[in-house]
């Protein structure tokens, strides 16, 4: 795994897991959705920070928190 990729999942896993931005750990994050490309992003009212992700990213992250259900 890249470290690109293992940057994205410790992000995913503030945003969703815990609900607040990886940049300042603020809970000031709102989520987009952005159906065309199947994509969604968040960005952080408080710092600023926006980022995009997409499915796979998110299965990647998320077979990492759960690793009993497969
Ligand atoms: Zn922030």
């Amino acid at each position: 795994m890249s470290e690109h990729q293992q940057e994205k999942q410790e992000e995913l896993k503030s945003l969703i897991l815990m609900g607040t931005c990886p940049c300042c750990s603020s809970n000031k994050v709102k989520y987009l959705e952005y159906l065309t490309n199947r994509t969604f992003g968040f960005h952080c009212f408080n710092c600023g920070w926006k980022s995009k992700y997409n499915l796979t990213e998110l299965k990647q992250a998320s077979a990492n928190w759960f690793p009993i259900q497969r």
